[in-house]
């Protein structure tokens, strides 16, 4: 490697590490699942998006087993040229009625979804108004279109609708507003019922990321369109089934015209293999599984409200989070990194979210819940973060 390049980038690496920002993902020995084997030590991780345990469900792994028997490892690369399987065809059409839209396109992922097709639908003059948490992917997209960027602070409406005005004052051919459904780091929901009220008053359209909500809000898990009632008003419903529904890839769900267009002009679709039969089959097998019930979506709920209220109990500052994201707040860094490494030593699996993830002052360990833990998981768990946090000084 050349010389100069090699030490230019350990001298970052050693920043990074300096201002403890290095990532060192642990190894897991096994599934994802509620617990977990990770680095010879049997955990109860509390820092999976698996929010149903869907990843490990024996339906999907049955699914995803027939159909590689029948279809093969691979999918033979990009739709456009090598053609769809009729698994990714069934899939759209599942994502569809799941989402009670027309239509939907499958992505290799959420990050794919958000950076091709957000570049696709805008253009040259026109105007995409963006939350000021929203997701990197979403960021990375908007940087490349042409349009014109405006931002409005965290779910501040007020803020929105003087943006949508000076948007419109340029007389845009179109306003795009996007937001995130629910924000990763502080686990709250966006308000989509006002967004959507202010972009029909301003002729806007809409984009929201379900990453979050998918598997969790709604009726059986359809997302926050669901949650809000809102089924129809939204444009373009974006989605990811690496989190909840348990498999990977990304979706945008909307109307068949739009499934075409993106489909002809999202270069992160046209330009990259599909996915594995395997995959693909397991994603369907997991939307079929939620449209039959939602036991499963319950219970998740159920861990949520208890873990929160016991945390509460304890004294402990959860946040505003309105979901089964859980911050457990410590606002200073190195307690957020102490408590991290003491639970790891207890065996809990948690990670700290510290500057530039959070505002700084702001820190705390990210506890995420699933439907896959039992009471006993989420006693062990509160025992630990109690024990640590009498010892950091979090609570008496
Ligand atoms: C995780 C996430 C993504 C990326 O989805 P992948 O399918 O994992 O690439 C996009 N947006 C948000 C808000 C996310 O949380």
């Amino acid at each position: 490697m050349n010389e100069q390049l090699q030490n230019d980038l350990k001298a970052e690496l050693e920043d990074l590490e300096q201002k403890n920002l290095l990532w060192n993902p642990k190894t897991l020995e096994g599934p994802s699942c509620a617990k977990a084997k990770i680095a010879g030590k049997d955990v109860v991780m509390l820092c999976s998006n698996n929010y149903l345990g869907l990843s490990t469900n024996r339906l999907l792994k049955k699914a995803a087993v027939e159909a590689i028997r029948k279809y093969g490892a691979g999918s033979g690369s990009v739709r456009p040229i090598a053609g769809s399987m009729d698994l990714h065809l069934k899939l759209e059409e599942t994502i569809a009625r799941f989402k009670h839209t027309e239509d939907a396109l499958y992505y290799n992922s959420g990050f794919t979804a958000n950076s091709g097709a957000i570049p696709a639908l805008l253009r040259e003059g026109d105007v995409v108004i963006s939350d000021s948490l929203n997701h990197g992917s979403i960021i990375d997209g908007v940087r490349l279109t042409k349009a014109e960027r405006m931002i409005y602070q965290h779910r501040d409406m007020a803020e929105l609708e003087m943006r949508l005005k000076e948007a419109q004052a340029k007389n845009p051919k179109r306003i795009l507003i996007i937001t995130d459904g629910v924000f990763s780091m502080d686990g709250d929901i966006a308000p989509l019922d006002q967004i959507v009220k202010l972009a029909q008053q301003y002729g806007a359209c809409t984009y929201v990321d379900d990453a979050h909500g998918d598997g969790v809000l709604g009726e059986n898990g359809r997302g926050i369109v669901s949650h809000f009632k809102l089924e129809g008003k939204v444009d373009m419903d974006m989605g990811t089934f690496s989190k909840g529904f348990g498999t990977m890839g990304g979706y945008i769900a909307g109307s068949k015209t739009l499934k075409k267009y993106l489909l002809n002009k999202s270069r992160t679709w046209l330009l990259t293999g599909s996915h594995p039969p395997g995959t693909v089959a397991a994603s369907i097998a997991s939307l079929e599984l939620l449209e039959k019930s939602d036991k499963l979506v319950k219970k998740l709920w159920r861990n949520t409200k208890f873990f929160k209220k016991r945390l509460k109990e304890l004294g402990f500052d959860t946040g505003i989070s309105e979901t089964p994201i859980t911050p457990v707040m410590t606002y200073d860094e190195g307690k957020a990194a102490k408590m991290s490494q003491r639970l790891w030593e207890e065996n809990v699996y948690a990670l700290p979210i510290v500057f530039p993830m959070v505002a700084k002052g702001k820190a705390r360990i990210r506890t995420m819940m699933s439907a896959d833990h039992s009471k006993e998981d989420l006693e062990f768990a509160i025992d630990k973060i109690t024990k640590i946090g009498k010892e950091l000084e979090l609570i008496k």
